[in-house]
């Protein structure tokens, strides 16, 4: 499938009638976590293609795996706990390779193949993840995986962005040969391949960059690069991310070395609860309507008078708790001061307070999150994207408890941005034999490119949100509290 859908992405620009030979260099984004089994033998294959045939008729034998494990997989509890045993816990394996065990991670993956189905690990001769794979059908022999994308797979050393040893031997043997080397997002993987050129008319110095997963892309189409650049996409799930300066080890985020810069982090967290959960509340409570919603929002004062709600509609991961709603309302909350706030547990709030709970809820926990994974606090800016980004209450408040300015972009699609820019900034740092800083791309430009942001909302007043960085600090001790007694191991 993703071979012929190459196909069709080339043949469809040819039909465009776009002059492929006027193209320096092409990197991509492709879904995070994935990987792709070659077959032994299958690298003479890739050297020799048939330039008058499509891909998929020269490669439907390739792989020894024929179905790839994708990031939706979730099938390798066992093989995570394995791993995490052999290196020393949970922890452990997020302090070497930037997050613990999990199952859509390509470590635990191997190891299953390894273990349910010896016979095709000892026929794969390469493990490419989806983004080395795509880039390696464009130069036609098998591409490096790239550092920010090797991180996700538990199995690399996040501060030397060496494999580990140590990962590689708790996930199967004779793995770093079938993993091939690293190399950072912006190296160039290789020149486009023979097949390419004859096939499209790609010019023969056209550079191909290293592909990466589409998380990292994301930062680099929203243009994040500095420390205390942050992301939050409010989607079906809300994913948070942002670049930071150091890897602090944590078993709830994650952490990959920043996909364009040498020294900095990527870090990332991911809720399931969502626009699926403020959906919910808001039929529940707001007459189905974003506009009551909104208005609900905006009639209630900021803190909700200490009235706050956890509310997790599916399992959360962050925190580890099962399906469910509680409510509290602290006492004592005019007092401000952390000492004689003590919650007193309801079971629900009138519409209005419902409301505001949940977003409070959901931006407090970010921001406590945040921070504990070395995001710097509060953010140098937020950049905020996905369907409910385009809700400016939301926004507004998102500005109050972080105690930043809040942007919008002006496109939804970041990962191909991204991609395409960090082709730019591949080819740059090519042609100058060493590594440029990717803002010298679009430094005082940014007003005339598709990458310009529009400041959605003003940074709150500095002494509210000295009064959420308590609400804060409290709301993690009560959700400490609640991971211990009903959390989900
Ligand atoms: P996905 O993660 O599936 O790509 P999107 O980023 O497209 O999702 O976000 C879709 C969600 O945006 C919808 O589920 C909807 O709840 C939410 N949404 C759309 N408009 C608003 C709004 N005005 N306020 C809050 N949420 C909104």
């Amino acid at each position: 499938m993703w071979v012929e859908a190459l196909d069709t992405v080339l043949e469809r620009l040819k039909n465009t009638n776009l002059d492929f030979s006027k193209i320096v260099a092409v990197s991509g984004s492709a879904q995070q976590h994935g990987s792709v089994y070659w077959k032994k033998g299958v690298s003479t294959i890739l050297a020799s293609l048939d330039s008058k045939k499509p891909l998929v008729d020269q490669l439907s034998g390739a792989f020894s795996v024929n179905e790839s494990p994708i990031w939706m997989d979730c099938s390798t509890t066992v093989q995570c706990r394995a791993i995490e045993k052999v290196v020393g816990g949970a922890l452990e394996l997020s302090k070497l390779t930037g997050s613990c065990a999990h199952e859509r991670y390509a470590g635990p993956q191997i190891r299953k193949i390894f273990e349910t189905q010896p016979e095709v690990y000892e026929n794969t001769e390469r493990i490419s993840l989806v983004s080395s794979f795509m880039a390696s059908l464009l130069i036609g022999e098998y591409a490096c995986i790239d550092h920010t994308d090797g991180a996700g797979m538990n199995l690399m050393n996040i501060e030397s962005r060496e494999w580990s040893e140590k990962a590689l031997q708790a996930t199967a043997p004779d793995l770093e040969r079938r993993l091939g080397r690293l190399a950072p997002a912006y190296a160039v993987s290789g020149l486009i391949s023979k097949y390419n050129v004859e096939r499209y008319n790609f010019n023969r110095d056209c550079l191909i960059i290293q592909w990466s997963g589409d998380n990292p892309n994301s930062l680099a189409g929203l243009t994040l690069n500095t420390p205390g650049d942050i992301a939050i996409s409010l989607g079906t799930s809300d994913t948070l991310f942002g670049v930071a300066t150091e890897h602090k080890p944590s078993l709830e985020g994650h952490t990959f070395p920043s996909p364009v810069d040498t020294e900095n982090y990527m870090v990332m967290l991911v809720y399931k609860n969502g626009s699926l959960t403020r959906e919910d509340i808001r039929n529940r409570y707001a007459d189905h309507s974003w506009d009551v919603f909104n208005a609900y929002l905006q009639q209630t004062p900021p803190l909700n008078g200490g009235k706050m709600g956890f509310y997790y509609k599916e399992h959360e991961i962050l925190p580890p708790l099962p399906i469910g709603e509680h409510r509290c309302i602290l006492e004592n909350f005019a007092n401000v001061s952390l000492s004689g706030l003590k919650e007193r547990w309801v079971t629900e709030f009138d519409a209005p307070s419902e409301v505001r709970a949940l977003i409070e809820g959901q931006l407090l926990s970010m921001r406590a999150h945040a921070a504990r994974l070395g995001l710097p606090s509060p953010p140098r800016r937020i950049v905020a994207t996905g369907g409910a980004s385009a809700n400016e209450c939301i926004l507004s408040l998102m500005a109050s408890i972080f105690g930043c300015d809040v942007y919008t972009v002006q496109r939804p699609d970041s990962a191909s941005l991204g991609a395409a820019l960090r082709a730019a900034h591949g080819w740059l740092c090519h042609k100058n034999g060493a590594f440029v800083p990717i803002e010298s791309l679009y430094m005082d430009k940014l007003e005339q490119t598709s990458l310009n942001c529009k400041l959605s909302a003003r940074a709150g007043d500095p002494q509210l949100v000295a009064k959420y960085t308590m609400l804060m600090i409290k709301r993690a001790e009560i959700e400490n509290d609640l991971v211990r007694r009903l959390g989900r191991s």
